[in-house]
């Protein structure tokens, strides 16, 4: 039995692959350590969902929304070339 989840992880919906059409179009690697820097020049060190302006989890969650991504979830440590700096 998994415990349950608590409170705080209310994402829903399956991952997002990186294999999907939308994940490709928009370069998401699901670990933004293995970003392709030659293919993606506009990756910023240390970018991540995690810390982008557009996710939708919790400070420090594993994964979370992502409204380019609807009904799908994003891993915290993954990128995408839309990623834009959170504004603390
Ligand atoms: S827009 Fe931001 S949160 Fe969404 S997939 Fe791209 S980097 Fe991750």
């Amino acid at each position: 039995m998994a415990p349950p989840a608590s409170p705080t992880a209310v994402a829903t919906g399956p991952l997002v692959d990186e294999k999907d059409p939308a994940a490709v179009a928009l370069g998401y690697t699901a670990d933004a350590s293995k970003v392709d820097k030659t293919k993606h020049p506009q990756y910023v060190a240390g970018s991540a969902c995690s810390n982008c302006a557009l996710y939708q989890g919790a400070a420090g969650s594993a994964q979370g929304g992502c409204p380019l991504f609807p009904g799908k979830q994003v891993l915290g440590k993954a990128w995408c070339n839309a990623w834009a700096k959170k504004v603390a």
